[in-house]
């Protein structure tokens, strides 16, 4: 009797066999409906000897109730499913579930409702509704797309419609995209960036082959990449290329029409269901050629992948924290693999893991060491806070004001740099000592002056900005410590009154058409000053901003994390790249308590390979990762003594082996999270040694009550 061994989207169960109906077809990777007790899952055929499962007799089968109508998910995937799994311990089917991304591109509407000019102009002309139909002249699209490419509200969009200045197009939803064109406008490329294009392009469609580009900031590593998408396009090949932030997409779209003549396909979490069924059914036909996204854009069922793009490779958000605790960066490498293609790791700080991958041969390097045209590397110069205190109550010195100044009257662009959003990192009462904290978490209320109110970073929960002290009842007792970026920006306001200042956080850009509308007016000039957080340190391209003042360098050193210095370093290193990327000179000023430490010593003689090479070697005097491995356990409940029990029974049972050693339980780094209690054990282990293999054995022979959850994070990102 034809059976199948079918994983389900239900995490919960293991692989279950079927009887295969007569006259259905089924082969592995084939998306079918199984049913289960009342309900009908979706699944996936899988080859029965990859996948144990309980045998079960041929009379105790139930048929399969159907097939999907979608190609069959393709035996490269199936194997990066595999390995996914296996390797961040994972159920398979969480895996699938990323595969089919939540089964709405599988059911989500056939139909598209878009919307295009229709030439009559409204009664009433707002400056707003003639910008947006200017610029969304001869388009269509849906109304968010069309909002973010004119650079006004979806309302105003709205309007347009209303005033019967825009009409509504039914699309069907399975309608092809248009195609990339490879020649549409190639750059001139300088002797360099030739180089390393020719070597790439020449890679295209030659089986695996992981590079690092590693090129300084503003060298034209998009420039270069974008020929190797040429080339994958022209041999009629997809290609996947992984941005960190949804906030860089518009820019890169921009960008990859210049270059290409039409716009990529997009995966991300902001598509509706139409545009997700859309473009998934169009990555599994192949008709998608490029296809740009976030990190969940790496598990799609691409027929026919040519290339992977992973471009700002060290960025920590390619790393997911719930869930499948996947690294995108380190799956892409694997899915190139598993494909037999070429992955292109581009950075311009390239992470310890990737540069030792390079150091031993696994993977190759691609170097542009100069920027493009008259563009310079910036100067970076420290500003010793204990010489050059700012006044009481401020946070610049008076150097860098001097050098804002200077800066205005000169009309270019200035960025203050400091990675923590809102106005106070901390609240506090100066009669009783009273601090704001979370409720559900172990961290501080923050408070956002610009929203009236206290967050919390981790879980969002807020409260109204207090008057008195709930501790002592006093009233104007209570004091903001510390600065976020919107006290920066009225130290600014104080100081330079008439600058036009643009604070820039995932506060004031939570969308890609406000991260466009951002940009526009960086270009425009119609902005002076910009702070920002870590949003503004990646990917833009701002020529006229000569000026970039680091407001805290010694932040990021805190707390240690062993990975803070080589954060650290990244961070400012790309920050510092967003200065002077035109035709004028770029300066860099760091304010720091500590001028000698190896990160700001690095930052100011310019010896990134040195502090490389120094981290390198203390990494690996340490057998810390690349050189040993590490895997945390996490072990959480909302009830403390029960997270503490079951952790310590975890740790009571960790084996005996040799090359590896078991740190904690202890309270983990964010002991309290979203209410819930966290304990963690930091496993340590040789590089040989097949750490995930002991970490199933050690606790699949535990039990413990449902209300405890018990997480591994493999490779960690921080420890
Ligand atoms: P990176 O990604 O290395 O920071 P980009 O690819 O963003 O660098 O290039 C920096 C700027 O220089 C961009 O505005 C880009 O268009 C421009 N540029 C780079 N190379 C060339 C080239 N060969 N011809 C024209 N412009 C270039
Ligand atoms: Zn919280």
């Amino acid at each position: 009797m034809p059976r199948a061994r079918v994983v389900t989207l239900n995490a919960a169960l293991g692989p279950l066999d079927y009887r295969v109906p007569d006259g259905m077809s089924v082969e592995p990777g084939s998306v079918v409906i199984a049913p289960l007790g009342p309900r009908q899952l979706i699944g996936v055929a899988w080859e029965a000897d990859r996948l144990q499962t309980e045998e079960v007799g041929d009379n105790r089968l139930r048929p399969l109730a159907g097939l999907v109508d979608v190609p069959p998910i393709p035996a490269p995937l199936r194997r990066l499913c595999e390995w996914t799994a296996d390797y961040y311990l994972s159920p398979i089917a969480a895996v699938l579930r990323m595969v089919l991304s939540t089964s709405a591109a599988l059911a989500g509407p056939r139909q598209l409702i878009e919307y295009r000019p229709t030439g009559d102009k409204p009664a009433r002309l707002t400056p707003q509704r003639l910008q947006a139909l200017a610029r969304i002249e001869g388009r269509q699209g849906t109304i968010r797309e069309l909002a973010a490419h004119a650079e006004v509200s979806d309302a105003v969009m709205r309007g347009l419609v209303n005033a019967g200045a825009l009409e509504r197009v039914e699309v069907d939803a399975d309608q092809p995209y248009p195609e990339p064109g490879p020649d549409f406008a190639p750059p001139a490329l300088n002797a360099e960036q030739q180089a390393a294009s020719a070597s790439l392009t020449a890679t295209v469609g030659q089986g695996f082959d992981p590079v690092l580009l590693d090129g300084v900031t503003g060298s034209g590593k998009t420039e270069v990449y974008f020929e190797a998408i040429a080339e994958a396009v022209r041999q009629e090949k997809q290609v996947l290329v992984l941005l960190p932030e949804i906030a860089l997409t518009e820019p890169f779209l921009t960008r990859f029409t210049a270059r290409f003549g039409c716009e990529p396909v997009t995966w991300h979490s902001d598509l509706r269901s139409s545009q997700r069924r859309r473009a998934w059914r169009a990555i599994a036909s192949g008709e998608a050629r490029v296809v740009v996204g976030a990190r969940s854009s790496l598990f799609l069922p691409y027929a026919n992948l040519g290339l992977i793009v992973v471009d700002e490779a060290h960025e920590p958000s390619f790393k997911q924290e719930e869930g499948v605790q996947y690294h995108a960066r380190d799956v892409a490498v694997m899915r190139g693999h598993f494909e037999e293609i070429p992955v292109i790791l581009a950075s311009a700080t390239p992470a310890i893991e990737t540069r030792n991958m390079v150091d031993i041969g696994r993977y190759r390097e691609l170097k542009l060491t100069e920027r493009h045209g008259l563009a310079e590397l910036p100067e970076i110069r420290a500003i010793d806070l204990t010489r050059d205190p700012p006044q009481r109550g401020r946070w610049l010195a008076p150097s860098l004001v001097t050098e804002i100044e200077a800066n205005l009257a000169a009309g270019e662009q200035s960025l203050l740099f400091l990675n923590r959003r809102g106005f106070a990192p901390l609240t506090l009462c100066r009669t009783c000592g009273h601090r704001f904290q979370c409720p559900n978490c172990t961290a501080w209320m923050v408070e956002h002056r610009l929203m009236h109110r206290l967050a919390c970073h981790h879980c969002g929960h807020v409260m109204p900005p207090p008057k008195n002290c709930p501790e002592c009842g006093e009233e104007e007792s209570l004091v903001a410590c510390g600065p976020g970026v919107e006290r920066i920006a009225d130290e600014v306001a104080d100081l330079f009154p008439e600058a036009r200042t643009s604070i820039v956080t995932s506060d004031t850009i939570w969308s890609p058409a406000r991260a466009a509308e951002f940009v526009h007016a960086m270009e425009a000039g119609e902005i002076d000053i910009v702070v920002g957080t870590q949003l503004v340190t990646k990917g833009y391209h701002f020529p006229n901003l000569t000026l970039v003042g680091v407001v805290d360098a010694d932040l990021g050193l805190q707390g240690g994390d062993l990975r803070a210095a080589e954060r650290s370093f990244q961070q400012i290193q790309q920050v510092a790249g967003r200065a002077g990327r035109g035709d004028k000179p770029g300066r860099v000023l760091v304010q720091t308590h500590d001028p000698e430490a190896p990160v700001i010593a690095a930052l100011v003689s310019g010896d990134a390979p040195g502090f490389y090479a120094a981290e390198t070697d203390a990494r690996r005097d340490a057998a810390m990762p690349p050189f040993g491995r590490l895997a945390a356990i996490i072990v959480s409940s909302e009830d403390k003594a029960q997270a503490e029990s079951v952790a310590r029974r975890i740790g009571n049972a960790a084996p005996t082996i040799e090359g590896m050693a078991v740190f904690g339980p202890a309270p983990a780094p964010l002991a309290m999270l979203r209410g819930r209690h966290r304990q963690r054990l930091l496993v340590h282990a040789a590089r040989k040694l097949d750490v995930q293999d002991v970490i199933r054995d050690w606790l699949g022979a535990l039990e413990w009550s449902s209300k405890v959850r018990v997480a591994v994070d493999v490779d960690p990102y921080s420890f």
